[in-house]
Formats: structure tokens, C-alpha cells, sequence
């Protein structure tokens, strides 16, 4: 499919417009930032890696009722997806205290949550992505009450469904952000992407990080944890 131009650069990835009307190109890119683009960095292989884990989630998730933006994936660093307007709005969901939420509540990083808990933040890089809730989004007018309800349910719905496949792998899914977007239609589609940049994935064993706490917290073995999370998600049953 040719690309035309450059819609839009962000911290991980560039959207390009196609020759097809609803399509886009994105290009995985191998920078990298953390805490709200202060610490800035390259992880050799990033970007193949998590374009690769990502069009194998979308099509796990297909073939289990989970639709998504995903299309093809036409080289190690891109894919083609359905063009879908982004909701503006961070749905994490957290199966085990970690990272912000550990900060906020001072729960012990590693404390099992008595059930799956689904937050929301305001995507926004000059806010710094302000959790919010069910009233903010209604007041702002972000979604109605049926896309909130929607999107709670499918974040849980995926995370069964990668919880189960990982922990098949030997990997512990802590805690993870989706996006949605929107088709010209309304319906809403999982999108952007589901990689070791944008879950917290923990050797369910040793606990060692296999994603990106390893450049947050300058843990080392950065490019070898995100290959071993691949390996494992692409190995499936150990
Ligand atoms: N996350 C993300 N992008 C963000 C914020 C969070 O992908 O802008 C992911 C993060 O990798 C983790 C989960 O969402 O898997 C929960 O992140 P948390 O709120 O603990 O924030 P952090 O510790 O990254 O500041």
C-alpha cells in the first residue's frame, strides 16, 4: 500500500496516511520516553518488537471477539490499520498494585488486587495524563455513558483473555493501557497498541520485568527484556 504523507508523530509511533481512504500506515519507532517525555532514550529493536507483539494480540484477540484497528502487518516495524478516531482517553487495567497506583494508595508494588481494577486518564502530554473519572468524562464530553460502559467491559474482556495466554508463557500481566477509537460508524475499536511499552509484564516466577520499568528505573538489559517478552508471547505454552 503507498504512503502518502505523515499525519502525525508521537513518542513511539508515526501515522501515515495510504492511498486507501480508510486505511493508515504506522511505523513503530525504536524511541524511547518515560515519565511524560523528560527521560528520552533508544531501545535497539523496540519498534519491530512491539509492532510484531502487537499484530500477534490483535489477532489473538480477533479470534476470540475482540475487534480491533489492526489489518496487516507489512514489515517488522509497520502495520496497516482500519482509520479510526482516537478516543482521548487512557483505559488501564490493573490486576496487581504497581507503578502510579502503588504511588497514589501506597500499596506494596507487587500486592495482588482483590479484583481487576479499570482506571481512566485524559490523553493529554501538557496535563501529563490526569486520571479522571466517570463524571469528568461525561461532564468534558470525552464519551457517553454507553462508550464508558462499552470500554470498561472490553478492557476486562482483554484482560482475561492476555492474562490466561500469558500466564501460559511464564509471564504475570500486571497492569496495562489500551486505546480505543472510532469508526465513522460509532463502533468502537481497541487500538494503537499492546506491547512491553505499554504493559507491566513480570517473569511469573522471579518476577523479573520484561518491559519498560526497565528504562523507567534504569534496571539494565533493557533490548533483552523486551526480546525475552516477545520469544515468550510468540513461543506461547512453555
Ligand atoms: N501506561 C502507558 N502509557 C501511559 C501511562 C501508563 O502505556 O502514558 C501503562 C504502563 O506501562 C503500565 C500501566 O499503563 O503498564 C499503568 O501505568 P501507571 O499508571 O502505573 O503509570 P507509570 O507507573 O507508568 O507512571
Amino acid at each position: 500500500m503507498n504512503v502518502k504523507e505523515l499525519l502525525y508523530e508521537g513518542k513511539a509511533k508515526k501515522v501515515f496516511i495510504t492511498e486507501q481512504k480508510d486505511r493508515y500506515l504506522i511505523r513503530y519507532k525504536d524511541d524511547a520516553t518515560a515519565f511524560n517525555g523528560e527521560k528520552k532514550g533508544t531501545i535497539d529493536g523496540k519498534g519491530a518488537i512491539n509492532n510484531t507483539m502487537s499484530a500477534y494480540f490483535f489477532q489473538l484477540l480477533e479470534s476470540r471477539g475482540i475487534e480491533s484497528h489492526f489489518v496487516e502487518q507489512v514489515s517488522p516495524t509497520e502495520m496497516i490499520v482500519k482509520r479510526v478516531e482516537i478516543i482521548p482517553l487512557e483505559v488501564i487495567v490493573r490486576n496487581i498494585a504497581a507503578g502510579s497506583l502503588s504511588k497514589r494508595l501506597g500499596v506494596a508494588e507487587g500486592t495482588s488486587l482483590k479484583l481487576p481494577v479499570v482506571e481512566f486518564s485524559y490523553k493529554s502530554d501538557e496535563l501529563g495524563d490526569p486520571l479522571i473519572n466517570d463524571d469528568h468524562i461525561l461532564a468534558l464530553g470525552l464519551a457517553s455513558e454507553e462508550e464508558i460502559t462499552i470500554l470498561k467491559k472490553k478492557a476486562l474482556q482483554i484482560n482475561e483473555i492476555l492474562s490466561e495466554y500469558l500466564e501460559q508463557s511464564g509471564i504475570t500481566l500486571v497492569d496495562f493501557k489500551l486505546e480505543f477509537g472510532k469508526l465513522d460508524n460509532g463502533d468502537i475499536l481497541l487500538s494503537d497498541e499492546i506491547s512491553p511499552d505499554t504493559c507491566r509484564f513480570w517473569d511469573s516466577t522471579t518476577k523479573e520485568r520484561m518491559d519498560k520499568d526497565r528504562f523507567r528505573r534504569d534496571l539494565g538489559n533493557i533490548e533483552e527484556g523486551y526480546k525475552k517478552a516477545l520469544e515468550r508471547v510468540l513461543g506461547g505454552e512453555r
